[in-house]
């Protein structure tokens, strides 16, 4: 079986990236992340970030790693959060504070609609291999839904399904998520 390091730690993603990949890919965290001192996201897009990232982290490992970037465009806001989608309501502030800030940002607004955007970047010793990005249309709704996913998932309605991304199962949801998308793209262009 294969093996590909994620540079993250977020199990939420991680969970997600093992179940994208299939049987045949072994999805790990980079061994010792904890460790390593996070560059910093300074990039002005989600590839520029995924690529930063992919680049340093595959310097500690001997095998490719990959590093991702995501977040979710809102279009009433201009695409905000977009690549500041982890610290929208400030640096110190957890995913409450930020799906709070949306949803007030939102308010009596009738655009709803909204994306999910990854961009996944494949490097090994210090060498960028590739990149790949996936993307999944939805809206914005006025109050949670649903109990699975992590991050804006209980406000982002999947219209094609009429649920939320917090109402589908695991591998409902990477049929059609941005990341599901993503991973299986790059896994394609690299390994196939
Ligand atoms: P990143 O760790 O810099 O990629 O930040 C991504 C942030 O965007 C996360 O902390 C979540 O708030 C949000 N996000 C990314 N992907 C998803 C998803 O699939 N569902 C819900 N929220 C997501």
């Amino acid at each position: 079986m294969r093996r590909l390091y994620a540079c993250s730690t977020n199990p939420g993603k991680l969970r997600e990236f093992a179940l994208a990949a299939g049987p045949e890919v072994e999805i790990q965290p980079l061994p010792g992340m904890e460790a390593i001192r996070a560059p910093e996201e300074s990039g002005k897009t989600f590839e520029e970030n995924a690529v930063l990232k992919a680049v340093y982290y595959s310097r500690f490992a001997e095998e490719p790693v990959f590093a991702d970037d995501s977040g979710l465009e809102v279009d009433a806001l201009g695409g905000a959060p977009g690549v500041y989608s982890a610290r929208f309501a400030g640096d110190q502030a957890g995913q409450a504070e930020n799906n709070s800030l949306l949803l007030k940002r939102l308010n009596g607004k009738a655009d709803r609609r909204a994306r999910f955007v990854t961009a996944l970047a494949l490097a090994k010793g210090g060498e960028l291999l590739g990149t790949s990005a996936g993307t999944a249309e939805g809206e914005i709704l006025a109050a949670p839904r649903g109990e699975n996913g992590f991050g804006y998932d209980p406000l982002f309605l999947y219209p094609p399904l009429g649920r939320t991304f917090a109402e589908l199962t695991g591998a409902e949801k990477l049929e059609v998520s941005a990341r599901g998308k993503a991973l299986r793209s790059l896994l394609q262009l690299h390994y196939k």
